[in-house]
C-alpha cells in the first residue's frame, strides 16, 4: 500500500518547508497532517482527527476554516512557530487531476506583517548576524516598514547582546557554525525564534541581491561583514514573503558609537521601554515620554529612547525645536489635530508594496496625505533649524493625493475583488458598465410592474440569488393565475413557486454580465492604481519617516510642558549639574507635590563619585535612577524633570542595580553581579555615567565590604576610568573614603527618628548616613513585633561584642595595600581606621618627594597639596 496522490503531493510541498507548520489548503480548509496536526491540535486546540493516507494507518490530521486562518496563524506566531501556506494554484473548476499545490508564503514570527495583530507602537524586527573572525556584521528589518539597518564591528560579545536587546528582534538568523558559547549566551538571554544556515546563504550572491533590491547599495559596496549579514537577511525576507519588496529600498548603515551606549542590563534596570517585573509599558519611562498622535511616531518614539544620541548639535536641534512647540501652544494644538488624522503610512506603505493593501486603505493614505499642507503651514511659522529642515523637507505627495481621490470611492468595499471601488468618471468602461446595471435593474422593475397588471397577482414580485439568478415569485394561493406556457417553473417552495420568463432570461445576461465585467475591470484598475502609487514607495516613506520625527518631538513638547520639565544645557566639560532633579516616573506615580526633588552635582575632578549612604527605603535607588534617566532624557532631546540642568554628553551608562538573576540563567545573584560589575570596569571611559547600588552584597560583609571598596577606589584612580559614579552602598565604613581618595564625596538621604521610628525626609545631603535603620524600616513592612524586638537586643549584643574588632582587623591584614589597622569608633560601632590608612599614605608621600627635582613653583604647589591632604586626616 502506498500514500494516496494526494498525500504525495501534501508530502513534496512539506519536504520545503520542514520547520514549518504547514497549512495545506483542500476546499474550503487549511488541513494540518502528521506532526503539524499534533502541534496544531494541541497549540490551537483543535480537534484532531485522522485521514485515510493509503497507509495502513491514518494521518493525523486536523484544520481550520480557510477565512479564520489568520486568527489562528497569529497564535501559532506568537508561540514562536513558523507557517507555510500551501494553496491552491488553480482553480480547482478547471484542474485536470489532482489541483496544483504550492507554498506562496512562509509566515514567521520576525517577518509577520499582518497589521491587525501586530502592535501599532512596536516594530516588528528581524535580525541577522553573521561573524568572521574577529568581526561581525548585524542587519535588522521590520518587513512591515520597509526599516533595513545594518552595522559592523570589531567581535565583542557585549556589544552583539546590546545591539540585540536595543532591537529586541522576533526572530534571528545565525550561521551553523556560530560559536556554540555565544549561542548558548544569546538563546539564553533572548527568548525570540532561531533560524541557521550554512555559511553559503549568506554569502551566495551577495553584490547581485543587494544592487537589486538597495537604492544606496554603494553605502556598504565595501563593507564585506555588512554585505555577508544583509544578503542572508534580505534573502530570508524574499523566501518567505514571496511578493516583491519595493518598500524595503533604503539601507541605513550606523555604527555603535552613534549612540549613547545603554548594556543591556541598564535597559532593564531603568525600565525605558517596559517595566523590569511586569513587563510593561506602563511605569516606564516610555510611558512618561510617549504623547505621541501617530503610530508611527510612538514606534518612533521607542527607538529614540532606545538610541539617545551623542551628537551635541543633533541633541540641541531636537531641544530647540522641543521649546518652540511648547512654546507656541496654539500652533503646537493645530499641529496635533493634524496629526492625529494621519494614518500609519509606514505600514500602508509596506502593504502596497508587498499587493496587500485595499481600497479602505487607500482612502486612509488619500485623507493622510490630505492633512500634509496644512502641517507645513504649520511649520512655516516655526524658526528653529529642525521644524524648519523638516518642513522643507516634508513631501506633501499632491499629486498621489489628486490620483487616489479621483480614483478610489470614499467608501470602497474592503474585498477588492468584489468591486464598488472606483469613483465616477474615472474610467468610462467602468461608468458605462455602471450605467447599463442600473438600467437593468430598472428594466426589472418596471417588467415586475408589467407582470402584476398582466397576471392581475397584487403579491408578485421579481428577486434575485446567486443560485438562481433572477425569477418571478408566485404565492400558492395565486398559483391559478400564472400565465400558461410563459412562466418557466425553476422552484418549488413551500408556500410558492419560482419562475423564469425567456425575456427575464435575456435581460438577466445582460445584466449580470455587466456586473461582472465591472468587478473584474474595477479590480484591474485597482492593481493598476496600487502600481502606480507603488512607483512613489520612497517619497511616501521619507514623508512618513518625517511626520514620525516631528510626532516625537510634539510629544516630547507635550509632555515637558505638562510635568514642568526645563531644557536642559548640553555642555562638554564633563559637568552634570542638576537643581531639583525628579525621577519621571515615581514623581509620575505618586500623588502631585509629594515627590522631593534633589540636587545632583557630578563632575571629573573634585565631585566624581557620588558615595551614597542612607537607611534601606530611603530612596537611593530612586535618585541615583532619576539622575541616569535625567541624562537620558537630555540626550534623547527631551526636557528634563529638574528646575535646571546642565548635561555632560555621557557616550555610556552602566548600572548595576538589583538581583537580575532571571536574566542570565546558571549564574548565582553574587556572580551575576560580578559579572555585571566587571563588564562596567572595562569598558566605562571617562565620559560614561555609573550607577552602582549595593555593590558586594551578595556575598559575605568582609568580602563584600572589600570588593566594594576596591571597586571605588578603582573607578576613582583608574585614568582610564574616572567617571560620574553614583554609587550607593549600607558599608558605612566606606564613607571613611572622603578625603582620602580623590573625587569621592560622601552623600546621604536625609531621615529624622522619632523615639524607635524613622520618617523619610527623600532629601540627599552632603555627609554620610551614621545609621542603618534597618531594624526601623523593618517594622515599617510589618515584620512581627517581637521579631523586631528580638532584632534590637541582638544588634545591641553583636555592637558590643568585643571579638568583632579583631576579626576586622583579621580580614583587613590580609586585604589591601593601603590598610594598617583598625579601630573602635567612638559610638561603639565597628569601623574602619581608614584615617589610619590616610596617615600611612601622607607619610609615604611625602617620603617620595625629590625636593632637589622640582623647580620652586612645583614646591610651592606640593607644599598647599601637603597642608591640604593634612587638613584631611
Ligand atoms: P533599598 O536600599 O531598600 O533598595 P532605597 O533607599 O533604594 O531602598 P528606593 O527604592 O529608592 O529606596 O525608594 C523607596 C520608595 O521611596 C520609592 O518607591 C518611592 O515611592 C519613595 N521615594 C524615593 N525617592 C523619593 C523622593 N525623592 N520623593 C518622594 N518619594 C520618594
Amino acid at each position: 500500500m502506498g500514500l494516496t496522490p494526494m498525500m504525495q503531493q501534501y508530502m513534496s510541498v512539506k519536504e520545503n518547508c520542514k520547520d514549518c507548520i504547514l497549512f495545506f489548503r483542500l476546499g474550503d480548509f487549511y488541513e494540518m497532517f502528521f506532526e503539524d496536526a499534533k502541534i496544531a491540535a494541541m497549540e490551537l486546540e483543535l480537534v484532531l482527527t485522522g485521514k485515510d493516507c493509503g497507509l495502513s494507518e491514518r494521518a493525523p490530521m486536523c484544520g481550520i476554516p480557510y477565512h479564520a486562518a489568520n486568527m489562528y496563524i497569529t497564535r501559532l506566531i506568537n508561540k514562536g512557530y513558523k507557517v507555510a501556506i500551501g494553496e491552491q494554484l488553480e482553480n480547482p473548476a478547471m484542474a485536470k487531476g489532482i489541483v496544483k499545490r504550492g507554498i506562496v508564503k512562509i509566515i514567521t514570527p520576525g517577518t509577520y506583517t499582518d497589521s491587525s495583530f501586530l502592535d501599532d507602537t512596536k516594530n516588528n524586527y528581524i535580525m541577522s548576524l553573521f561573524i568572521d573572525n574577529d568581526t561581525f556584521g548585524i542587519s535588522i528589518a521590520d518587513v512591515s516598514t520597509g526599516e533595513f539597518n545594518c552595522t559592523r564591528e570589531t567581535i565583542d560579545h557585549e556589544v552583539i547582546m546590546n545591539e540585540i536587546s536595543k532591537y529586541n528582534p522576533k526572530e534571528i538568523l545565525v550561521q551553523k557554525s556560530l560559536d556554540e558559547k555565544l549561542l548558548k549566551e544569546i538563546k539564553e538571554r533572548f527568548k525570540c525564534v532561531f533560524s541557521s544556515f550554512d555559511d553559503e546563504f549568506f554569502l551566495d550572491e551577495r553584490e547581485e541581491n543587494l544592487k537589486a533590491q538597495f537604492s544606496n547599495y554603494e553605502d556598504v559596496e565595501r563593507d564585506i561583514l555588512i554585505k555577508d549579514s544583509a544578503n542572508g537577511l534580505l534573502k530570508y525576507i524574499i523566501d518567505t514573503q514571496k511578493v516583491s519588496l519595493d518598500h524595503i529600498n533604503t539601507l541605513k548603515r550606523y555604527s555603535v558609537i552613534d549612540y549613547m551606549s545603554i548594556d543591556m542590563n541598564s535597559r532593564r534596570n531603568l525600565e525605558l521601554t517596559e517595566t523590569l517585573r511586569e513587563k510593561s509599558k506602563k511605569g516606564s519611562l516610555l510611558w512618561v515620554l510617549d504623547k505621541t498622535s501617530t503610530a508611527m511616531g510612538a514606534r518612533q518614539l521607542r527607538r529614540w529612547i532606545e538610541e539617545p544620541l551623542v551628537d551635541k548639535t543633533a541633541i540641541c536641534d531636537r531641544l530647540d525645536a522641543v521649546e518652540e512647540l511648547t512654546l507656541n501652544i496654539s500652533l503646537h494644538e493645530d499641529l496635533k489635530a493634524s496629526l492625529k488624522q494621519i494614518y500609519d503610512i509606514e505600514r500602508l506603505v509596506g502593504k502596497i508594496s508587498t499587493q496587500s493593501v485595499n481600497a479602505k486603505e487607500f482612502i486612509f493614505l488619500k485623507n493622510s496625505i490630505e492633512k500634509l499642507p496644512n502641517v507645513k503651514e504649520i511649520l512655516e511659522k516655526f524658526k528653529c533649524t529642525l521644524l524648519n529642515k523638516v518642513n522643507m523637507k516634508l513631501d506633501d505627495l499632491r499629486d498621489i493625493y489628486e490620483i487616489l481621490d479621483s480614483a478610489v470611492l470614499e467608501a470602497p468595499s474592503i474585498s477588492v475583488k468584489e468591486g464598488n471601488i472606483i469613483k465616477d468618471g474615472y474610467n468610462e468602461e467602468v461608468d458605462e458598465l455602471r450605467k447599463a446595471k442600473a438600467h437593468g435593474k430598472e428594466w426589472i422593475a418596471n417588467l415586475e410592474s408589467k407582470e402584476r397588471e398582466e397576471t392581475n397577482i397584487k403579491s408578485l414580485k421579481i428577486s434575485y440569488n446567486k443560485v438562481f439568478g433572477y425569477y418571478i415569485e408566485i404565492t400558492k394561493s395565486n398559483l391559478n393565475m400564472v400565465p400558461e406556457g410563459r412562466y418557466i417553473r425553476k422552484q418549488t417552495l413551500a408556500n410558492c413557486e419560482r419562475y423564469i420568463t425567456e425575456e427575464l432570461k435575456n435581460m438577466e445576461e445582460k445584466i449580470l454580465g455587466a456586473e461582472e465585467k465591472l468587478v473584474s475591470l474595477e479590480y484591474e484598475l485597482f492593481t493598476k492604481l496600487r502600481d502606480e502609487i507603488s512607483s512613489h514607495i520612497d517619497r511616501m516613506k521619507k514623508s512618513a519617516r518625517l511626520l514620525s520625527e516631528l510626532d516625537c518631538l510634539s510629544s516630547l513638547a507635550s509632555i515637558s510642558l505638562e510635568n514642568n520639565y526645563c531644557k536642559p544645557k548640553i555642555i562638554n566639560n564633563g559637568i552634570i549639574d542638576i537643581k531639583e532633579g525628579r525621577h519621571p516616573v515615581v514623581e509620575n506615580m505618586l500623588s502631585y507635590g509629594t515627590f522631593v526633588a534633589n540636587d545632583t552635582k557630578l563632575n571629573t575632578k573634585e565631585e566624581q563619585l557620588m558615595l551614597i549612604t542612607g537607611p534601606n527605603m530611603a530612596g537611593k535607588s530612586t535618585y541615583m535612577r532619576q539622575v541616569a534617566l535625567i541624562v537620558i532624557m537630555a540626550q534623547i532631546g527631551c526636557f528634563v524633570p529638574a528646575k535646571e540642568a546642565q548635561i555632560s554628553i555621557c557616550d555610556k551608562i552602566f548600572t548595576r542595580i538589583g538581583a537580575s538573576d532571571d536574566l542570565a540563567a546558571g549564574k548565582s545573584t553574587f556572580m551575576v553581579e560580578m559579572w555585571e560589575v566587571s563588564n562596567i570596569l572595562k569598558n566605562a571611559t571617562p565620559n560614561s555615567l555609573i550607577i552602582l547600588d549595593e555593590v558586594g552584597r551578595g556575598t559575605s560583609t568582609y568580602d563584600g565590604l572589600s570588593i566594594a571598596w576596591a571597586v571605588v577606589e578603582y573607578i576613582c584612580t583608574n585614568k582610564k576610568l574616572k567617571c560620574k559614579t553614583l554609587f550607593a552602598t549600607h558599608y558605612h565604613e566606606l564613607t571613611s573614603l572622603e578625603g582620602v581618595i580623590d573625587g569621592l564625596k560622601n552623600y546621604s538621604i536625609a531621615v529624622k527618628q522619632i523615639k524607635d521610628d524613622i520618617v523619610f525626609l527623600r532629601k540627599i545631603v552632603k555627609g554620610g548616613a551614621d545609621e542603618s535603620y534597618g531594624i526601623e524600616v523593618a517594622k515599617l513592612a510589618g515584620l512581627p513585633k517581637e521579631v523586631t524586638k528580638r532584632a534590637k537586643e541582638i544588634l545591641e549584643n553583636l555592637e558590643n561584642e568585643n571579638s568583632k574588632e579583631i576579626s576586622y582587623e583579621k580580614i583587613l591584614e590580609e586585604k589591601p595595600k593601603k590598610v594598617t589597622s583598625a579601630k573602635k569608633q567612638k559610638n561603639d560601632t565597628v569601623q574602619i581606621g581608614f584615617a589610619d590608612i590616610g596617615k600611612d599614605n601622607f607619610i609615604k608621600d611625602l617620603c617620595d618627594i625629590d625636593v632637589m627635582n622640582m623647580t620652586p613653583l612645583e614646591s610651592m604647589n606640593k607644599l598647599y597639596e601637603i597642608i591640604k591632604n593634612a587638613k584631611n586626616l
